[in-house]
């Protein structure tokens, strides 16, 4: 079994995230369970509208659903094309805007948000994204089920920066996700997203898909553990800044968390130490040239 994580720019609209579909197609034979963040820069209008609301400011507050709303519309209308899933999920994203318009509006009137509240809401971004992509890879034909991630990323209470717990995770992953992948199906959970014991929703910190990636990879004793994200593995330096960076094949963990020093935000090698210690390879793989072979950060980086 693997685990499989797209980032928000490998799901940043329905022509990414038919080729994400396309990507877990390809790997069925590895019993695939799929992590996918909230589509590119969700999670910063959502952080945007909390602070709107926060302010009073109904205005933007509305500006910033309207924008968020348009982005998922889109990228459902683009990615799922048989009617009746269609309509289905369609009714699904109503029902997920109107839980995050009450959400929003009660911190409009309270002009407060608790660190509770900002998480429930930051939480919307996944909790859309999963359910479009689910959708799109049944549309493909893969068997993909949506978990809620609260049934199975249980975590402490630290709202914002949520720590899972790792015996309760895998009891839970064991319970939830393993009948499934033996039974040939695809469980597909948004990333960044847990709950407390309690039920309250909880998110783990900016970024915080990968280290689901890892909680889960690990919990499941995966055999590997895929980041997909829109370059070429671990580089050198951020392409973005330096044209001439390459990709590294094979990176130790230090090496990986040196580069993290130096700002390389493709991968925060604390979210995976958990996999790195058990010994489980995490690939950083590009979802725009699948066929790369990416990076391998093992825990030693021997050979490398
Ligand atoms: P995702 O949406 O998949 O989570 P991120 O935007 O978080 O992706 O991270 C990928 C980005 O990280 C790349 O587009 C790249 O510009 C940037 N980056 C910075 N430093 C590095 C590096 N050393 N190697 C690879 N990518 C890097
Ligand atoms: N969507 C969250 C973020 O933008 C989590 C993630 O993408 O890893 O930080
Ligand atoms: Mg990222």
């Amino acid at each position: 079994m693997i685990v499989m994580k797209f980032g928000g720019s490998s799901v940043a609209d329905a022509e990414r995230i038919v080729a994400a579909g396309r990507i877990v197609q390809g790997r069925m034979s590895r019993r695939p369970v799929v992590i996918v963040s909230a589509l590119a820069g969700v999670t910063d209008l959502l952080t945007d509208a909390v602070g709107a609301a926060r302010r009073g400011e109904r205005d933007s507050l509305e500006r910033l659903l309207a924008e968020l709303e348009r982005k998922h519309r889109w990228a459902l209308t683009g990615a799922v094309e048989e009617a009746g899933r269609r309509h289905r999920l369609s009714l699904e994203i109503d029902r997920l805007f109107e839980d995050l318009r009450q959400r929003l509006r009660s911190i409009r009137v309270l002009r407060e948000a608790t660190p509770r509240a900002a998480d429930a809401v930051l939480a919307a971004g996944e909790d859309l994204s999963a359910r479009i992509v689910v959708a799109a890879l049944r549309d493909l034909g893969v068997p993909a089920r949506w978990i809620d991630p609260r049934e199975v990323l249980l975590t402490d209470r630290r709202f914002g920066e949520a720590e899972p717990q790792a015996d309760a995770v895998r009891e839970r992953a064991h319970e939830k996700l393993l009948p499934l992948v033996e039974a040939g199906e695809v469980p597909l959970l948004g990333g960044f997203v847990g709950a407390s014991a309690e039920g309250d929703t909880t998110t783990l910190g900016r970024g915080g898909s990968d280290t689901s990636a890892a909680v889960l990879g690990s919990a499941l004793e995966a055999e590997e553990i895929e980041i997909w994200t829109d370059v070429d593995g671990l580089m050198s330096a951020d392409p973005r800044l330096v044209p001439a960076a390459r990709t590294l094949p094979r990176v130790s963990f230090a090496e990986a968390a040196e580069l993290a020093f130096y700002g390389a935000r493709v991968l925060h090698p604390d979210s995976i130490a958990p996999a790195v210690q058990r010994r489980i390879p995490v690939r950083v793989l590009n979802s725009l040239r699948p066929e790369g072979e990416g990076s391998l950060i093992v825990e030693d980086g021997a050979g490398g």
